[in-house]
């Protein structure tokens, strides 16, 4: 025997002794998608898609089926787990978000087919998977859009490797092994999604850079968008929005009101689909402020209380990264400003220019900017939205108006008198996404956008016309 076999086998029985005897050891040597290296994580996705894509449509239902059967019962652990790593947000809503991921996400039915038909014969276009795509995840909605990523892309036939917020590593790595555990049960792949141990910004550039990723899914702030954007691969960016709520002298303000602190305030105000300030007409200004009071918000009045918010609020220019998500009483205790019980949303009346109307602040803070008519307040929510095109709202009943806006907007999502999240499928029809590509024009995606539309021609048949 050789030096390096003698090695091998003393090596084994020490392994052999320490091992668990309830697992076999298959099991055992399984990473459930998680490795060491980028390179690894995507060959074995690689490798897993290709088997995948072998499997039969209704194949693919039941392992979507199975995912939202059987991960059910921990949306509300996955969201507590969220909480305490990412210390953003608030439990029962990221709740209502993995809940909603796992119900409303479209599987294999959002794949529809064209035909086009005539004397020539018959053209297909289908929607065939890409292979592995590389999903950059967010640290506000980390298990919400693993999720209705998963779902979707895997939907489209795909593999995915998966680079997770370094924030949100373990809840999201912890996912990504049970999502792979599931879909092992039913088709007997454990990589279809990968990711690795470590994540670093280093691990992105070479996911981006790799052979075997065929196309970039982005979901997170302008500086990821823009890195996807000039890797050279294809790119679906979902990059940040600053959505007005616009509130014309038309509306019914109290409604109006309630779903705007609902949808403001909803998880801590990280959504980037969330109301961040209101634009109201002057003359239905107090009274729309007066109903946000009734339900709970906390306005700030005095200019010395304004100021030590922003001062605490706001760091070089950009928005504290330590109180993004966090409870509206700890933003307002770390301003010096102490208040009895909860709030679930501070208000203050600001000018259209001030820093809180024109930064996403990704906090419980909402401006109220007032305007002399309904044409200025159309001319303050452009302003405000800052041709980002991702979200709008707009309370009114005046439908010329709501047209005339929604024009203007030219949002990915524009929602009328409702709160911001009906925009996600929340109290609104539609499906759900939490990958709301605005600079790259896909909008609120669904598995249709993560596959190849091929053009698959019959000539001289199937024209029964
Ligand atoms: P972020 O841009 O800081 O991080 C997003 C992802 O990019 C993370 O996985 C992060 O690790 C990675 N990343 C960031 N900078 C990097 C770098 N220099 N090199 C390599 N990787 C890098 O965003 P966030 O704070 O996690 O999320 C909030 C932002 O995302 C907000 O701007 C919000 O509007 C946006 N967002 C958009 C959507 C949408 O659907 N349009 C959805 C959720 C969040």
């Amino acid at each position: 025997m050789t030096e390096t076999a003698e090695l091998k086998n003393l090596i084994k029985s020490i392994l052999l002794e320490y091992q668990d005897p309830t697992q076999s050891e298959e099991t055992q040597q399984k990473t459930y998608g998680i490795f060491d290296t980028v390179d690894e994580a995507i060959s074995a996705a690689k490798a897993a898609q290709l088997e995948f894509e072998t499997f039969s449509l209704a194949t693919r239902k039941e392992v979507i089926e199975a995912l939202r059967t059987e991960l059910c019962p921990f949306v509300a652990e996955y969201a507590r787990e969220t909480v305490e790593q990412t210390g953003m947000g608030r439990v029962e809503d990221k709740t209502i978000k993995n809940k909603l991921a796992l119900d409303k996400t479209p599987g294999v039915e959002d794949l529809r087919t064209e035909a086009e038909t005539g004397d020539n014969g018959m053209t297909l276009y289908e929607l065939s998977p890409y292979g592995v795509i590389g999903a950059i995840l967010p640290s506000t909605n980390p298990v919400a859009t693993l999720l209705n990523n998963g779902i979707g892309m895997l939907a489209a036939g795909n593999g995915v490797y998966f680079s997770v917020h370094p924030g949100a590593k373990n809840v999201s790595l912890k996912l990504i092994k049970h999502m792979n555990k599931i879909i092992e049960k039913v088709v007997g792949i454990s990589n279809l999604f990968t990711s690795i141990a470590k994540p670093s910004n280093d691990a992105v550039n070479e996911m981006m850079q790799h052979k075997d990723v065929a196309i970039l899914v982005i979901t997170g702030g302008p500086g990821i968008v823009r890195m996807g954007l000039t890797s050279g691969k294809k790119t679906i960016g979902a990059g940040a929005g600053n959505p007005p709520a616009l509130v014309d002298e038309t509306a019914n303000v109290d409604k109006a009101a309630t779903d705007i602190y609902e949808g403001a305030s909803f998880d801590n105000g990280i959504l980037c689909t969330a109301e961040k300030g209101v634009i109201a007409v002057q003359n239905i200004e107090r009274q729309l402020v007066d109903g946000l009071i009734r339900k709970g918000a906390y306005l700030i009045t005095s200019e010395k209380d304004i100021q030590a918010l922003v001062d605490a609020t706001i760091i070089d220019n950009h928005p504290n990264k330590e109180l993004i998500g966090k409870n509206a009483k700890v933003i307002l205790e770390s301003a010096g400003i102490q208040v009895t019980g909860d709030p679930k949303l501070i208000i203050l009346r600001v000018s259209i220019d001030h820093p809180f109307v024109i930064k996403e602040m990704l906090m419980p803070i909402l401006p109220v900017v007032s305007a002399r008519d309904f044409k200025q307040a159309k001319e303050y929510a452009l302003e405000m939205e800052q041709n980002l095109h991702h979200t709008a709202v707009m309370h009114s009943n005046n439908i010329g108006r709501m047209n005339e806006v929604a024009r203007a907007m030219k949002t990915s999502i524009f929602v009328k008198n409702g709160s911001s999240f009906a925009g996600l499928g929340i109290n609104g029809e539609g499906p759900t996404t939490f990958t709301i590509a605005t600079p790259t024009g896909e909008g609120t995606t669904t598995a249709r956008h993560f596959t190849r539309r091929r053009r698959c021609v019959l000539t001289d048949g199937f024209s029964l016309k």
